[in-house]
């Protein structure tokens, strides 16, 4: 099998609220399912970083993922990650966590706009409210992209997700085409990384984030770097249609796919 469908470059222990199994089960299953390197990015979101004690789960997190990576030394490379949400909410914050500890990755993503709910406990949205609220979180990702203090961005249609499985909405990318211009070409010149996220294969709306068409864009303004992320939080999700985020690589005309390494992007190839 090809390595790039044996990496997986972002996945929740139970040091994140929504985590269900412990580093070291993790590695366990990992291991068992022939993987060759994972990434464990537990949850630390910026904007609420003291008030839902992420300065403790996130020092959790780092001591458990370093013990893991000491056992499994030899079987399975664990890199240091976090998913650090919400950057650019309080950016002399976010700058604290990441020099706190020593990562490998830093995944750079927004689960709700300013003052609001994450988009996952939301209930419902009409079509309009939905417009609105995608044209601001493509304002924020790019405003996460000019911070940059990241090494690859996290699924930039997650609010997709939600439109799609708790009011039925699809909406159509071409309309925001010229902010995911903005965003993709921002990427690129400061060599970050686009993640294609296959946690969204397992939701309703059945899609890739982004799917095949926003990562050749990305490509086609100068994108050098993506990675593949089931954004596993079971371990049963481990790795999870990589071969489709494969495809939709392939489409795009990459070649290869990157994990990271103390923030050094390894290449990957497809062949
Ligand atoms: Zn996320
Ligand atoms: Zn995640």
């Amino acid at each position: 099998m090809n390595d790039c469908l044996l990496v997986d470059t972002h996945l929740h222990s139970d040091n994140s609220p929504d985590g269900n199994h412990s580093c070291m089960f993790i590695c366990e299953n990992a291991v068992s399912m022939g993987l060759k390197a994972i990434s464990i990015t537990d949850h630390c979101e910026t904007d609420v970083y003291y008030q839902d004690h992420y300065d403790r789960s996130t020092m959790q997190s780092y001591f458990e993922i370093l013990k893991a990576k000491e056992a499994y030394r030899g079987k399975l490379v664990v890199l240091r990650g976090i998913e650090l949400g919400e950057a650019t909410y309080n950016a002399p914050l976010a700058e604290k966590i990441i020099s706190r500890f020593d990562y490998d990755i830093v995944i750079g993503s927004i689960h709700n706009l300013r003052e609001t709910l994450d988009f996952y406990f939301m209930e419902s949205f009409e079509e309009r409210q939905a417009k609105a609220y995608l044209h601001t979180y493509f304002d924020e990702l790019i405003g996460l992209a000019d911070w940059g203090k990241f090494d690859t961005m996290a699924h930039i249609t997650y609010p997709l997700r939600y439109f799609y499985a708790k009011s039925g909405i699809y909406i159509d990318m071409c309309e925001y085409k010229s902010q995911t211009d903005e965003l993709f070409s921002l990427l690129a010149e400061k060599e970050l990384a686009l993640e294609i996220n296959t946690g969204g294969l397992r939701q309703p709306l059945r899609k890739l984030s982004p799917e095949a068409d926003l990562v050749k864009r990305f490509r086609e303004l100068g994108g050098k770097y993506i990675t593949f992320a089931s954004d596993a939080h079971y371990v049963s999700d481990l790795a999870y249609g990589f071969s489709e985020a494969m495809e939709a690589a392939k489409y795009a005309g990459f070649t290869s796919c990157v994990f990271y390494q103390q923030h050094n992007p390894m290449e990957i190839p497809f062949a």
